[in-house]
């Protein structure tokens, strides 16, 4: 069911008497209808022709502009109408939006309508409209940059899964399996979201969502401290490495990766040698504080636990 919404006008021309009828819209879904957004903003929605003489003349309606992206409604009052009948007017058009609105849509801020002087002044409106996230999903996807909507679900997902849990380690399997969650863009997403839930009026998922957002503040700041610890320490595991990798060494490495267990792991260090040396074990260490930077800690973990059996303590 369309939300935007024309009606017909019965006119007479001012200057060759004719009547006619042009149809005016009355409601404008600014997602729906991008073509008559731009109407509004070239103030030529409401502009019409006499078809006898071709006088060019406006017709004497209201508009009710609905932006969802920008939580807006805006309301054109037609010019001269008294007060007491643009309000009844509003509400009435107002009514009939949000019936045409999907229920999950229905929220409070619909019930904000800003009134402008016709067209124009919902034209110039729209100018200083603020677009803020407006779904959770949305806030993410914003957020993060992404255009992909298939990719959106695996993120309310990582956040409904951190939310559920329960342990430091059911945390750690979560941010192994969604590391974007350590992106410093989630801070902005997360306030976004918890924004949009208290629009909505859901004070609960909004406290959820806050907590969400301190829970990686802190785990980014946890993070930080123990990598700027590691740098500290770095000269000396450098000083280990006494020589750059062999050229073979990308594809060493990419077995060890690939290894499923300690038996995999001794039986490619008897093929290959050179992962029992200290310069193997720094060129690891190396590969580990790269991946713990990138907050890869899944794969950091996996890396520190191959070394610790290529050096023989497992
Ligand atoms: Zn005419």
């Amino acid at each position: 069911m369309p939300i935007s919404y024309s009606q017909p006008y019965e006119l007479v021309c001012p200057t060759c008497q004719t009547p006619f009828v042009a149809e005016a819209w009355l409601i404008v879904d600014a997602e729906e209808r991008p073509d008559l957004v731009q109407a509004i903003r070239e103030v030529s929605l409401h502009d019409t022709r006499c078809p006898g003489c071709g006088q060019t003349g406006v017709v004497p309606a209201p508009i009710l502009l609905h932006d969802r992206r920008a939580k807006a409604v805006l309301f054109g009052v037609p010019y001269g109408m008294p007060e007491a009948e643009w309000n009844e007017l509003a509400q009435g058009l107002l009514w009939m939006l949000i019936g045409a609105l999907p229920r999950e849509n229905q929220l409070p801020y619909l019930g904000n309508v800003q009134a402008e002087a016709g067209v124009a002044g919902v034209a110039e409106a729209l100018d200083q409209l603020n677009y803020t996230p407006q779904s959770a999903i949305e806030a993410i996807g914003d957020a993060l940059g992404s255009e992909d909507s298939d990719s959106l679900p695996p993120l309310a997902e990582a956040i409904m899964r951190m939310l559920a849990a329960d342990t430091p380690e059911e945390l750690q399997a979560v941010l192994h399996e969604y590391p974007f969650l350590l992106d410093e863009a989630m801070d902005e997403g997360l306030a976004g979201l918890a924004e949009a839930a208290v629009d909505a009026g859901e004070f609960e998922i909004s406290q959820a969502f806050e907590r969400a957002r301190i829970t990686l503040i802190q785990l980014r700041q946890t993070l930080d401290q123990s990598s700027q610890t590691l740098a500290s320490s770095k000269p000396a595991v450098a000083a280990q490495a006494s020589a750059p990798p062999p050229a073979n060494w990308h594809s060493i490495r990419r077995a060890v990766l690939t290894c499923e267990d300690a038996g995999e792991l001794l039986a490619l260090r008897a093929e290959y040698p050179i992962l029992a040396s200290a310069d193997a074990d720094a060129w690891l260490a190396e590969e580990q504080q790269a991946l713990r930077d990138v907050g890869d800690l899944g794969a950091a973990q996996l890396i520190g636990e191959a070394r610790a059996v290529l050096r023989g303590e497992r």
